[in-house]
């Protein structure tokens, strides 16, 4: 993993890769989850064109009979070393995002949801192992960076949008100050105490000021350097600067991340909360309960509502009844 970050900047010695991995995303989920994959597509094949399958394509009762063959316990935990073919490696695959597999066609995703590979298209299944894995970074990265609130799941999207400059802010932010944004949260920023800290010979004082110990929350959040001042007043309210001094100890002061919204909010409510309504031809409501829906024609909209939370992306069906 640190080769396959290596040509990622910042690469400092001392970057935490957990931290990078968050903010950055999976450099290698492919070859992580390449056994998954492959056998995702495999049944979603044997199972959607079974009449027409591509000349050599195993059908589902082959599939079947090769995952029942592989599955036979032999008594020792299953690892990397010990494992043997595509099947086993594809359950440890799963392992690697916290999925597990049911059975050959049933897998449980990292929150309890059942997933058919039949029925679900294998660029979907990519897509939610994407953000299995993502969801894995992040844990890892509230971890390592201690207490977070109680959450064990920072966000980071954020961080990520402003070092490629979509986000207004970053749009006018020049090169430099998109790297310090994206160095900040990978906890690559080296101060002039972490300088002394690792044995050279520098004045441990903040070069602004010279008046405290050079620490990333003294510059972001405490100098009194006239241009520090004005550099901060131009992002940064005075109430939140009263914040972060009130609370120096959150770790998110220096490194921009914050608990997941996923975390905090009700999934299951925002899922439930906009429900059915039933419009006439004139716009005016109808009663739903009463209806009786015997048209001959329907038609149907699969209209999308994006967020920046992806776990808050919603798709909205909209019905339109002929006749
Ligand atoms: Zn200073």
């Amino acid at each position: 993993m640190s080769a396959l970050l290596a040509a990622i900047k910042p690469r400092q010695r001392w970057i935490s890769l957990t931290l990078q991995l968050a903010v950055k995303g999976e450099p290698a989920l492919i070859p992580a989850l390449a056994p998954a994959l492959m056998w995702a597509k495999l049944m979603w094949t044997a199972q959607t064109r079974a009449q027409w399958l591509p000349a050599g394509h195993p059908n589902l009762r082959v599939l079947l009979s090769w995952w029942e063959a592989s599955c036979r316990s032999s008594g020792k935990q299953l690892t990397w070393a010990n494992s043997t073919g595509p099947v086993q490696r594809t359950i440890l695959a799963l392992g690697r995002i916290g999925w597990a597999a049911n059975s050959a066609f049933q897998w449980v995703d990292q929150h309890g949801t059942v997933l058919h590979l039949g029925l679900i298209s294998p660029k979907q299944i990519q897509i939610k192992m994407s953000m299995a894995m993502q969801e894995v970074h992040e844990q890892n990265a509230a971890v390592h960076l201690g207490d977070f609130g109680g959450v064990n799941r920072v966000y980071t999207a954020h961080l990520k949008q402003f070092h490629d400059g979509k986000t207004k802010l970053s749009k006018n932010a020049t090169p430099w100050e998109r790297y310090v944004a994206y160095a900040a949260p990978c906890k690559a920023l080296v101060t002039r105490k972490e300088l002394c800290r690792m044995g050279y010979d520098v004045s441990p004082l903040c070069p602004m000021c010279q008046k405290c110990e050079d620490s990333v929350f003294h510059r972001a959040w405490e100098c009194d350097h006239p241009e520090v001042a004005e550099a901060r007043s131009r992002v940064a309210e005075p109430d939140l600067v009263r914040q972060a001094l009130n609370s120096s100890e959150v770790v998110a002061w220096t490194t921009g991340h914050v608990q997941h919204p996923a975390t905090i909010y009700d999934e299951a409510a925002q899922a439930t909360e906009a429900g059915v309504e039933l419009l006439a031809a004139s716009g005016q409501q109808m009663d739903l309960s009463t209806h009786v829906f015997n048209y001959p024609f329907v038609a149907t909209d699969g209209s999308h509502y994006p967020s920046d939370v992806i776990e808050w992306s919603r798709s909205g069906w909209s019905c339109v009844f002929h006749g």
